[in-house]
């Protein structure tokens, strides 16, 4: 009688924790060590579509062919031979089974985002012959991680950027030639700097408006973003002054560029109430070179450079 007893409390105890390993809200497959599925729960059934039948005495990467083998296996054979439990996050890997997710309102993510832990089943002669996977949903956290990752980046780089022209504020512009005076420090690779000025701006402002004046910066904003390359660094200096920094180009590059910088500008028309508004601009180019001390002497060279062409008329550059 008594073991009678011991027996259905037992099966009673089995049927329990079946029933809470079938509708735990966590993915459970056990496999043995040739990858073949012994057990498959309903999460996974139901996120996966694959009945028991699919898959029960199958291999897991013949169902499953998104489940990198040789990731797998590397991770799985650590848990068969040391008989410890492996952790995966979402962040090392977003997924490891393709599951879409049902969450209607994140537009973000495609599929659901997973932690999986492999953990080693001991057998009663303390052998582990087979290990079960386990599958959390962290979609959520996933999706609020990577918004906020975005927005952060976002705000890094608007805090970088000037709002008239789209072009880099002083701050970030000069913590660029800090890097890239450093940079030539170490590598003595050629590198020029070219500040500029609208000439008679004032004038501009003064005639036809402050508003006018500001598409007239816009625009001369454009011409510099159309024509530097992706290493080139430009930004907005003060008012309507700017600095380039020209990587990998010598002092005759820096003419060519600035050449063709003068003369597109030249060409440019704003309009103003059915008025033509036209302008030019001065540069002043200065190479880097080992007697420059420090970037505050390497600014103050081109700017010079800059003066001497406003002296000699405007509408030119000069370099030092
Ligand atoms: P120069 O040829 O010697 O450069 O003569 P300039 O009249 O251009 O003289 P300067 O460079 O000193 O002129 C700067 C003027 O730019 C003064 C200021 O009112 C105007 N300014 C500065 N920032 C802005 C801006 O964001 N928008 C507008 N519309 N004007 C600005
Ligand atoms: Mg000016
Ligand atoms: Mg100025």
């Amino acid at each position: 009688m008594a073991i009678r007893e011991d027996l259905s409390a037992f099966f009673k105890d089995v049927h329990w924790l079946m029933d809470i390993l079938q509708n735990i809200d966590a993915g459970l497959i056990v496999m043995d060590k040739n990858y073949t599925i012994e057990l498959w729960n309903s999460f996974m059934q139901n996120h996966s579509g694959k009945q028991p039948e699919d898959v029960l005495g199958k291999n897991i990467f013949a169902v499953f062919p998104e489940l990198s083998e040789r990731w797998f296996h590397h991770k799985a054979q650590s848990v068969f031979v040391l008989q410890n439990a492996a952790f995966t996050t979402w962040e090392q890997r977003p997924y490891l089974f393709r599951f879409p997710h049902y969450r209607p309102i994140t537009g973000t993510a495609e599929y659901m985002y997973q932690n999986s832990t492999i953990i080693p089943l001991i057998d009663t002669k303390g052998r582990v012959e087979h290990i079960c996977l386990i599958i959390y949903d962290v979609t959520d956290t996933a999706v609020n991680k990577l918004a906020q990752q975005t927005a952060n980046r976002q705000l890094q780089e608007l805090s970088r950027i000037d709002h008239l022209t789209g072009l880099y504020n002083r701050g970030y512009w000069e913590s660029r030639l800090i890097q890239e005076f450093k940079r030539f420090d170490r590598y003595e690779l050629p590198c020029s700097l070219i500040m500029l000025d609208i000439d008679h701006f004032k004038r501009v402002n003064d005639t036809y408006g402050h508003t006018v004046g500001d598409d007239v910066i816009r625009q001369v904003s454009r011409a510099m973003r159309a024509q530097i390359r992706d290493l080139d660094i430009a930004g907005r200096y003060g008012g309507e002054e700017f600095g380039i920094i020209l990587t990998g180009t010598n002092a005759e590059g820096a003419c060519v560029f600035a050449e063709r910088l003068r003369q597109t500008v030249e060409n440019m028309v704003v309009y103003a109430e059915g008025q033509q508004v036209q302008f030019t601009i001065s540069l002043g180019i200065s190479q880097l070179t080992d007697h420059v001390e420090d970037y505050r002497a390497w600014i103050e060279k081109a700017d010079h450079a800059l003066y001497n062409s406003k002296e000699g008329g405007r509408n030119r550059f000069t370099v030092i």
